[in-house]
């Protein structure tokens, strides 16, 4: 609608451009959604068709294998569900929050020990950097354990054997800020602003086969910013490694 002079009229004009923009701008992010998730159900629902027709034709063997396929291609289906779900509460700011003070070491701790088998296995050794006398926070300590699990799983995965990942946490400024700094495949200056981005995958094929959705940081960011802190992301260019900081408030 073209906005012709300054009266009330053009004013109404302008709301009601502001309006239709508006409405387009959420009409693409929902087409842009539905895209994403066809698109993410399209590689899982193909791989248990082709061992399907492979087994009714009579090409692939009845063997627990070939089960153990199907098995794992239908584990990804649910986690996708599970993390579609968690998506659109944490946009829709409705992730239900138990807030209690609690030493940052808790869920720290307990994401670290929940994946050091993993590091273990994979051969990257683990070191935390933490003070004993942090200050307490106020968080919900699952979430914020989903979150560090969700940093450190990423660091595993995306850093070689024989290598290393950090976390370090001090307090600031009113503020704890805590770090998990890997030496991994690191991200280019292109891919940065990015990875928050909900089904953003530096290397799609890749990360995919890992059993990551692309939507872990984009939920770990909603639950730090429902807790008025901040993630981020630094790098100093592919092969370098990333660093993860997250910051908490600690004031309340
Ligand atoms: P995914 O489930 O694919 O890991 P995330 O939302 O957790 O989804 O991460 C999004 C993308 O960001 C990943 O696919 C990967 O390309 C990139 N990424 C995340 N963490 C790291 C890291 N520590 N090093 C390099 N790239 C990373």
């Amino acid at each position: 609608m073209q906005v012709i002079g300054e009266d009330e009229l053009a004013d109404l004009a302008q709301a009601f451009n502001q309006m239709a923009h508006t409405l387009a701008q959420t009409e693409e992010r929902r087409r842009q959604l539905i895209g994403d998730v066809a698109h993410e159900l399209r590689t899982p629902l193909s791989s248990i068709r082709s061992v399907m027709e492979g087994l009714i034709d009579g090409i692939l063997p009845v063997e627990p294998a070939t089960f153990l396929d199907v098995q794992r291609e239908v584990n990804r289906l649910q986690r996708l569900v599970h993390d579609l779900e968690q998506l659109s509460k944490a946009e829709a700011g409705e992730l239900s929050m138990e807030l209690a003070w609690v030493k940052p070491t808790t869920f720290v701790g307990t994401a670290v020990a929940r994946l050091a088998m993993q590091y273990e296995d994979k051969g990257v050794q683990l070191h935390t950097d933490l003070p004993d006398n942090l200050p307490d926070v106020k968080v919900d300590p699952a979430r914020m354990t989903q979150v560090m699990l969700n940093l450190l799983g990423n660091a595993l995965q995306y850093t070689p054997s024989g290598s290393e990942v950090v976390v370090t946490a001090r307090a600031e400024a009113q503020q704890l800020i805590l770090t998990v700094q890997d030496s991994g495949i690191g991200l280019s200056v292109d891919s940065l602003p990015h990875v928050f981005e909900r089904f953003y995958r530096v290397d799609k094929s890749r990360s995919r086969a890992g059993g990551g959705s692309g939507v872990g940081l984009t939920i770990s960011r909603h639950i730090v910013e429902a807790h008025n802190g901040r993630l981020t992301v630094t790098s100093p260019g592919l092969g370098q490694g990333s660093t993860f900081t997250l910051t908490l408030p600690l004031s309340d």
